[in-house]
């Protein structure tokens, strides 16, 4: 499955705690910290969302959404998409959807490939695959993958 964002947001709304802003230091820059890595960086406003940016009232309604998210045309976007952490911009929410073969939805996989689902049978077929395949193998998504299709699921 070819990862896109759909700027929906969802992965960003508990983040204040993990990207910080130090100081200011100009008009749209800002010193930051990536706390989960301990990496400082810093984020120049994208110039094309430097408006949105300095419309406060989302995060004043959302204070522990990432004080860089803004809403956008019906779309919750990250306002400093070129200078975001690593971890942001490789971020997957979804890199699998995973259903029965008469194509009843069962569970999805995480970019970090957590499986997602209540499915005891799917569950355990996973856990099989685990087992097997350390997920530090560069080719596990792949793998996973033939795993779950070999047991008759469909995977998107
Ligand atoms: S990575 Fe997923 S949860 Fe995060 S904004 Fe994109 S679609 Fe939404
Ligand atoms: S820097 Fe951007 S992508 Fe990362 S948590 Fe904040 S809004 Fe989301």
């Amino acid at each position: 499955m070819v990862f896109s964002c759909r700027q929906c947001g969802t992965c960003c709304m508990y983040l204040g705690d993990y990207i910080v802003i130090e100081k200011q230091i100009g008009p749209f820059s800002f010193e930051c910290e990536s706390v989960s890595t301990g990496t400082p960086f810093v984020a120049v406003i994208d110039e094309d969302k430097r408006e949105i940016f300095s419309d406060h009232s989302f995060p004043d309604q959302h204070p522990h959404a990432c004080r860089f998210l803004r809403p956008d045309s019906g779309l919750i976007r990250c306002t400093i998409h070129r200078d975001s952490p690593a971890q942001c911009k490789y971020y997957r929410c979804v890199v699998m959807r995973i259903a029965d073969p008469g194509g009843k939805q069962l569970g999805y996989v995480t970019g970090n490939l957590s499986l997602h689902a209540d499915d005891p049978v799917l569950r355990a077929v996973w856990e099989e695959a685990e087992r097997a395949i350390p997920s530090c193998n560069p080719d596990a998504e792949r793998l996973y993958q033939h795993t779950l299709e070999a047991h008759g699921y469909r995977v998107e």
